[in-house]
């Protein structure tokens, strides 16, 4: 979308072509949305992709080289998306390098099959775990939320819950959750049980690439398509080379004779495994040869952003928002967050009991285009500006409509 000098909006091409209404993003990297804008270099990327053929385990291969650089893991892999990438770790976890039992997912009768996770780090995304024929055992309480003082999970109550049937321990990156990272490592790794780390929207800042890794998890889950900016339907999975070639292997078409077989090396030890591998788990899931080519583009730029330049500008943004609808009656405008929890600085607007946040939130969705605000705290009457999708003209045009609506 773009605004003309006079403040008009200005449809994206194909969204009016096709007679659908757009959205102007205050939301942030939501996926229903739409996500994030694919950097200009990817976008780039893809179409070259587009002009020739190649073979994709090359790709992914070359795609492996890259995330091992940035995240100092083993190996790497390019998903569809952080979410298949759950469920291609779970089905690396619960068969390895047993082929019959990869042709088999997610029928796990008679293997380990037991993803074992703190109760507070059940996510709707974990379904991914369950489709690749895991069980979740969640451990641990609600108590932190109680205000006792107590935590939600004891080291001992993960311990516990882990024995012969466990493939892995399943955990959720946030700046909140606990036990910590390290912790968790450790009692797993004592059961010679692999973690895998769901941090899909735990970038920037970009040091994040490493630390996961660094601290010992086995496999760590990363959208390719919110703050990395690659095409949306990418993820990228960085862990253990065993995994990562399990992953490979109930992923990427395989089927061919064995004396044919040419898999990449980088992935894949052909004489590691006990015959060639069928259309696997991972297969309804595909990435292609655009998809991949993107990916590393924006990935290879991403890394070299200046991080600290990009959030000075979402905070600028961010107070400017706050400062233009502060003159307004009936609301008060805060900046927060920027660290920690949230990626980027926003924008909260706590409405009085004259005004309705869920009024509004419809109102603005309903216009043309429609205008997304972020909606998490409409309990609380709040709505808020995410500054991360918009530039300096559609944020004015964002503060224009919502007080239009008051
Ligand atoms: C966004 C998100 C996902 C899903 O990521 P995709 O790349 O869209 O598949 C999974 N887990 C968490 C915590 C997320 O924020």
């Amino acid at each position: 979308m773009g605004l003309s000098p006079d403040g008009r909006v200005e449809q994206t091409d194909i969204y009016r072509e096709l007679g659908v209404r757009e959205v102007v993003n205050a939301a942030g990297t939501k996926t229903r949305i739409g996500g994030s804008l694919i950097r200009e270099e990817a976008l780039e990327a893809m179409n070259s992709a587009a002009e020739g053929f190649v073979e994709l385990g090359d790709l992914q291969a070359r795609a492996s080289e890259l995330i091992r650089d940035v995240t100092g893991a083993e190996a790497g892999y390019v998903t569809s998306g952080a979410d298949a990438g759950l469920l291609l770790g779970a089905a690396a976890a619960i068969a390895g390098s047993d082929v019959q039992a990869m042709d088999r997912l997610p029928d796990t009768d008679g293997l380990a099959d037991e993803i074992v996770m703190p109760r507070t780090h059940r996510t709707g995304y974990d379904h991914a775990l369950r489709a690749a024929g895991a069980t979740i055992v969640d451990v641990g309480t609600n108590d932190f939320h109680l205000g006792t003082g107590a935590t939600n999970v004891e080291p001992w109550e993960i311990e516990r819950a882990i024995g012969e049937e466990t493939a892995a321990v399943g955990y959720v990156q946030k700046s909140y959750t606990q036990p910590d990272l390290e912790t968790v490592v450790e009692i797993a790794h004592d059961h010679d049980v692999p973690v895998i780390v769901d941090a899909a929207a735990e970038v920037p800042p970009i040091d994040n690439l490493e630390r996961f890794v660094e601290t010992g998890a086995d496999l760590v889950v990363f959208s390719g398509g919110k703050a990395i900016r690659g095409p949306q339907t990418t993820g990228i999975v960085a862990g253990r080379k065993d995994l990562i070639q399990s992953i490979a292997l109930q992923h990427l078409d395989m089927h061919v004779a064995r004396e044919a077989w040419d898999p990449p090396r980088e992935l894949i030890d052909p004489d590691s495994v006990d015959g060639v591998p069928r259309q696997g788990i991972g297969r309804p899931m595909k990435v292609g040869k655009e998809e991949l080519a993107g990916l590393i583009r924006a990935l290879e730029v991403f890394v070299d952003l200046d991080y600290d330049a990009l959030s000075a500008e979402w905070q600028r943004q961010a107070e400017r928002a706050a400062d233009a609808l502060n003159a307004e009656d009936h609301l008060t405008a805060t900046v927060s967050g920027g660290e920690g929890e949230n990626v980027s600085p926003v924008t909260e607007v706590t409405l009085d009991e004259t005004l309705s946040a869920v009024e509004l939130v419809k109102a603005l969705r309903d216009e043309d285009p429609r205008v997304y605000v972020g909606a998490d705290g409409m309990g609380d009457n709040e709505i808020a500006i995410n500054p991360m999708c918009l530039d300096d003209e559609e944020l004015d045009y964002v503060v224009e409509r919502i007080r239009d609506n008051l």
